[in-house]
């Protein structure tokens, strides 16, 4: 108990009833009858854990603790019992799954999901602090979030996700948005029970954020969204440092899931009828680095290969760490798909050494030509920056013909954005946001251009769909991706929903193909 909360439970028997969170009194009372002193003084408790992002950098030589033993404790298995909960995630494939983790306990906990605020007892926002503008949204949506709160007092509002991790994150809530009942850290949400618990029952704010490396915690249950696809993570955190990006940071070190844990899990969803698995981490190529014998993602793709699943994808790849293991793994085995997302960053070398990318643009091309010589029809993909810190017009044009002399196929294209605590933030810019904007608007209308040049070398071609559900714009349509993640749109019987069906493409457009059904169901393999 640190001073804070040894004075607060002093105050115990001098607090009026007004004093207390709306409704609390009944669980106040509810705990008064059932149990001894100790409980009460619990009333009162305030976990108050702040980001520390010095602590957060450090690396140590401490291995992983892997966690086999995540349990609900039995008081709080039945708490959300008749209760609701909203997650809002922002950001990566990451957070998504978190959410899925997020969601996964609070319905072990009684609570089920719903879509609407208002009907809502707990809403939590899954956040992402990769740019500004993400951080942004987050504010603006705690600020339509606050008139709920004073009309309903036991709602808990939740924080959570990569910006609780940063300090001025949880400095501005606790200054600005007091209303918020619960902060917590990507490293905490096996924690969701004892934190829910204590926002419901303290006064204060609960603030739990671990800055630590990070271990792993298996068994966590996961409420997973939609029964085609499904998201398995392999590793978590990054070691790699980029000198603009928060991640490192925000979710620890590089840590590697045990390989039998992960494909346990896959097995496991094949079983359920899954068709597809990504497998996801920060940086995936770092896979098996820190185990302690050899074992690389090469070698735990092969073994999930074998399992009776017709689509495995990867996401995100670090060309630093890609090597011909893989590509000897992908160019052989059908189901692992043909699709690589391989951020670049930048086609400037002396760009990518100030970015600490640790490769230059001729072994990013290099990495390419291997690529594509062992896997000839594969569809790459990337993520660029515009506008690093002093970026020359001449730089940036090798950025321009990087793009068309690799022929991606759609890209993720970003503005610069400065993130507390990296080293590039300190940096001075001597680049006018005019400047950048217009790098944005040309890099965009040249993917945008090769994007639907590689749309229409699908015309009259027959393609493999998985059927994801209805298109969201027609529900009469039916949506799915091509094994090199080209989205479909045709119409069909929706008995099809969850099957791998031929369609016939008759209209190409710049981010999606139309077609017709050819055949209901392919054979796979
Ligand atoms: N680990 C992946 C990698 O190394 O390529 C990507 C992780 S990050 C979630 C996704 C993308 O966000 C990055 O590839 C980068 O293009 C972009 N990004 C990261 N930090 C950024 C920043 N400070 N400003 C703008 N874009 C950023
Ligand atoms: Fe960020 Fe670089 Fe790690 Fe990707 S590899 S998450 S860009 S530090």
């Amino acid at each position: 108990m640190n001073e804070k909360q040894r004075l607060e439970s002093e105050q115990i028997n001098q607090m009026s009833s007004a004093d207390v969170k709306s409704g609390a009194n009944d669980n106040l009372n509810r705990l008064k009858n059932m149990s001894s002193d100790e409980m009460i003084s619990k009333y009162f408790q305030t976990t108050y854990e702040p980001p520390n992002m010095r602590k957060a950098k450090k690396r140590l030589k401490k291995d992983v603790d892997i966690h086999y033993d995540f349990d609900i404790p039995l008081e709080m298995k039945a708490v959300g019992k008749g209760k609701k909960f909203l997650i809002r995630t922002y950001g990566c494939q990451m957070n998504e799954h978190d959410t899925e983790v997020m969601a996964g306990i609070l319905t072990k906990m009684g609570y089920q999901a719903t879509e609407d605020t208002n009907d809502a007892d707990i809403i939590l926002l899954n956040t992402c602090a990769i740019r500004e503008n993400a951080e942004n949204k987050v504010f603006g949506e705690l600020g339509h979030l606050k008139p709920l709160k004073l009309e309903n007092p036991d709602l808990i509002i939740g924080v959570c996700g990569c910006m609780s991790q940063e300090e001025s994150v949880v400095n501005r809530i606790l200054q600005k948005h007091q209303f918020v009942d619960l902060i917590f850290g990507t490293h905490n949400i096996h924690r969701l029970p004892q934190l829910v618990n204590e926002a419901m029952f303290g006064k204060e704010m609960v603030v739990e954020v671990w800055s630590k490396e990070g271990d792993i915690i298996e068994n966590l249950p996961k409420a997973r969204k939609g029964k085609v696809k499904a998201w398995v993570n392999i590793m978590y955190g990054c070691d790699k440092f980029c000198t603009y990006c928060i991640v490192p940071y925000t979710r620890g070190k590089e840590r590697s899931r045990m390989p039998e844990d992960i494909v346990q899990e896959v097995r496991h969803l094949a079983a359920q009828g899954y068709k597809e698995v990504t497998l996801l981490g920060q940086n995936v190529n770092a896979y098996g680095k820190d185990l302690d014998f050899e074992y690389g993602l090469g070698d735990l793709m092969e073994e999930i290969s074998k399992i009776d699943i017709p689509r495995v994808r990867f996401t995100t790849s670090h060309p630093r760490d890609f090597d011909d293991r893989l590509i000897e793994v992908l160019a052989k085995y059908d189901n692992l798909l043909d699709h690589i997302h391989l951020p670049v960053q930048s086609g400037s070398s002396d760009i990518l050494r100030v970015m600490a990318r640790r490769y230059t643009r001729e072994e990013y091309l290099a990495l390419v030509e291997k690529i594509r010589k062992a896997m000839p029809n594969a569809t790459l993909t990337t993520d660029i920056i515009v506008g690093f810190p002093n970026e020359t017009d001449e730089q940036f044009e090798e950025t321009m013909s990087l793009m068309e002399e690799v022929g991606f196929e759609s890209a993720y294209t970003f503005i610069y954005s400065p993130r507390e605590g990296t080293p590039a933030a300190r940096w001075e810019d001597d680049i006018p946001m005019e400047v950048k904007k217009e790098r944005l608007q040309r890099l965009n209308a040249l993917v945008n251009k090769q994007s639907a040049e590689a749309m229409e070398k699908y015309q009259g071609e027959t393609v493999k769909v998985l059927v994801e559900g209805e298109s969201k714009k027609d529900p009469d349509v039916l949506a799915g991706y091509t094994e090199r993640n080209k989205l479909v749109n045709f119409k069909g019987p929706k008995s099809i929903i969850g099957e791998i069906v031929e369609v016939k493409i008759t209209n190409t457009k710049t981010w999606s193909l139309d077609g017709e059904l050819v055949e209901s169901a392919v054979e796979v393999n």
